[in-house]
């Protein structure tokens, strides 16, 4: 989830995470992870080309981990994680920004493809079309799955967006994502289309594969930390799992889902 106060706005402090660990108490959810977008900050810089990404990054990477390892310095149980947008061709620099801190897990997600936008604006679908979005897509999350630098990838069929879902060769798919997790979220039930991500043949495929599932309500405010996360769950057994990843220091150790 992303470190944010009630109006969603930044708040990269103790007390924002402590919101959040309220509302996990009251419904029960033991352990939370905060993974805030990577362009929000300026130690980044030099990864963005698309201005989406170069407007954002003004806080400090710092401020944000340490209001993390604070709190959980405090006996909050809380796990340091990130968002890292994948840039193809920038995996050494990535990989050395994000080197010197504390992390628990890493998601890397695509929101862009060569500047071109899945998720905040359809610019991707619109221009190369809805096939060869899906195409770009797989073939980019495969090189993030490959590069070694993320624990698990975030809502791993994003274009639905704004794409239509099309036939496609799931099994394939999880062969390409072997060896890192995927996560399963249910903020999409809250997009225009109103869908968990993944779809359930890419589930069913990537639990078929081994590939094992990190679980995520993608909160941007505490009100909804483990919003619909009952939906994500029962999504996961359908397709056959029955525990889910956890990590402490990039460790992953399996839980039994529930
Ligand atoms: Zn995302």
């Amino acid at each position: 989830m992303h470190l944010r106060a009630p109006d969603e706005s930044i708040d990269h402090s103790v007390d924002a995470v402590e919101r959040y660990v309220e509302v996990a108490h009251a419904r029960g959810v033991d352990e939370i992870g905060f993974s805030e977008h990577v362009y929000y900050f300026e130690e980044t810089r030099g990864l963005w080309t698309t201005p989406y990404h170069l407007e954002r990054c003004r806080y400090r990477l710092e401020t944000y981990v340490d209001a993390i390892v604070e709190a959980k310095r405090r006996g909050m149980p809380v796990k340091l994680g990130l968002e890292v947008d994948y840039e193809p061709d920038k995996e050494e620099e990535t990989r050395d920004i994000l080197a010197p801190y504390p992390w628990d897990y890493l998601i890397g997600s695509i929101h862009f493809i060569d500047g071109r936008g899945i998720d905040g604006e359809p610019s991707l679908v619109s221009e190369v079309g809805v096939e060869a979005a899906w195409a770009r897509y797989y073939e980019t999350l495969g090189r993030a799955a490959r590069s070694g630098l993320f624990d698990t990838l975030g809502h791993p069929d994003l274009v639905k967006m704004f794409g239509s879902e099309i036939p496609w060769d799931w099994p394939a798919v999880a062969e390409e994502l072997d060896g890192v997790r995927v996560e399963v979220s249910s903020a999409g039930l809250h997009k225009p289309h109103g869908k968990l991500y993944p779809n359930a043949a890419l589930l069913s495929a990537a639990n078929a594969r081994g590939v094992e599932i990190t679980l995520a309500s993608d909160a941007h405010v505490p009100q909804n930390v483990g919003r619909d996360l009952a939906s994500a769950i029962d999504h996961a057994r359908a397709a056959g799992y029955e525990t889910v990843t956890v990590f402490e220091g990039r460790m992953p150790r399996q839980e039994v889902l529930g």
